[in-house]
């Protein structure tokens, strides 16, 4: 190959973009994408990067980060807390995040049941007797669904420059791509898994033999979750220290969901008594004629509109208060979805939202559009 083209190439290849770290991430973001992992432990987490782009995957109700370094952890740990947009609107699906200080070559109760167990540029940083232990502890412990694991590969390293041995001075072996796949092959068949191979960082034209700069393998559980896994059993004693923990907020708490569905109630609320004034003002009469209200094409959305025809669901003022039906309130398909039944619904607001005395309607004074009626004992 002409010098001059090699070098070309060369500059460009060591220039990845995205960078080869985000290709990875992004590799194994690909791959929750396919198979939606409920679980996902990530072994040799470092600063939890992959955990923070993973914690935005909305399949993945626990995630975990293993490290033997408790202060890499630590470093950035607190970005993987709950910001404030989470409490003020809490998704539906629950998250837990948790880290643990400890080594792959040890077994741990806390890793088990995990879908999804990924090893991103770790096995080349372990000593021979951590890696002799490893598809032990992974492969026969841990036993997810799927490992990922990846690895630098070797023949690339010529055409990165600057690359005497190691990519890293903490690398204890860095494996060509036969070497890794003999490793591979011989983990799957022990622990009854399949392999398949890949990788991120193309290697330029006309150079395709050399290989992947980052290789991949993707190991598949061949036995069903059901049965024994092969060759382990399982120690209770917890050897791991937990360094982190967040849950975050979610409407399967019934404590988020409850403040949901009141401010929800209270916001629908005052839409309909909303338009339910402006609609009085136009036909200029008082609210307290309490049966001119009539539905038009323009009152409300067209939903409403229909359901508002249904005599018990229209909304209606009585002194200085609005009643808005309950009934009507749960019509609403934001609400309705929050609750599912209309049981759940009354039960969730009990206390919480001002109610006519046989709790049918909310109230809302007439006077003050824009407060909530918090007390009519004066
Ligand atoms: N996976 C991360 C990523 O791709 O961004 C970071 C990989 S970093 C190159 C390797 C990490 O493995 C380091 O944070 C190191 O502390 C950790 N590590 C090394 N030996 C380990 C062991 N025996 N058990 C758990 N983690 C280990």
């Amino acid at each position: 190959m002409d010098k001059n083209f090699q070098e070309e190439e060369m500059a460009q290849i060591t220039k990845f973009t995205p960078p080869l770290y985000k290709q990875r991430y992004q590799f194994v973001k690909d791959l929750v994408e396919k198979y939606k992992p409920k679980k996902v432990a990530d072994l040799g987490c470092a600063d939890g990067s992959l955990l923070r782009m993973l914690k935005f995957c909305s399949c993945i109700e626990v995630l975990a980060g293993l490290d033997i370094c408790a202060s890499v952890m630590e470093e950035k740990m607190y970005t993987l807390s709950p910001l404030p947009i989470d409490y003020l609107q809490p998704p539906e699906r629950s998250l837990t995040i948790t880290l643990h200080q400890g080594s792959v070559a040890h077994k741990d109760p806390c890793m088990l049941g995990f879908d999804l167990v990924t090893c991103i540029e770790l096995i080349e940083h372990l000593e021979e007797s951590e890696l002799k232990k490893f598809p032990e502890v992974v492969f026969g412990f841990m036993a997810p669904d799927i490992v990922v694991i990846s690895t630098p590969n070797s023949e690339f390293n010529p055409l990165l420059p600057g690359v005497i041995l190691y990519r890293h001075p903490d690398h204890k072996f860095e494996w060509n791509q036969a070497q890794f796949q003999g490793w591979a092959l011989e983990a799957a068949r022990c622990y009854d898994y399949s392999v398949e191979f890949t990788g991120v960082g193309h290697p330029p034209t006309g150079m395709e033999s050399v290989g992947f700069c980052t290789q991949i393998g993707v190991f598949l559980r061949k036995y069903p979750q059901t049965s024994k896994p092969v060759h382990s059993e399982k120690p209770t004693e917890a050897v791991y220290k937990t360094v982190f923990k967040a849950v975050y907020p979610s409407l399967k708490d019934e404590k988020y969901l409850q403040n949901a569905v009141v401010n929800e109630v209270t916001f629908t609320a005052q839409i309909i008594k909303h338009r339910f004034m402006s609609k009085h003002e136009e036909y200029g009469d008082g609210p307290e004629r309490k049966s001119k209200f009539q539905p038009s094409v323009n009152y409300f959305s067209d939903f409403l509109g229909k359901l508002v025809v249904e005599k018990n669901m229209e909304p209606f003022v009585s002194g200085n208060v609005v009643y808005v039906p309950l009934t009507t309130i749960f019509s609403f398909p934001k609400v309705n979805r929050l609750c599912g039944t209309f049981e759940k619904l009354c039960k969730l607001i009990a206390g919480k939202v001002t109610m006519s005395s046989d709790g049918s309607a909310v109230m809302l004074s007439t006077e003050y559009e824009e407060n909530y009626i918090t007390d009519f004992s004066h």
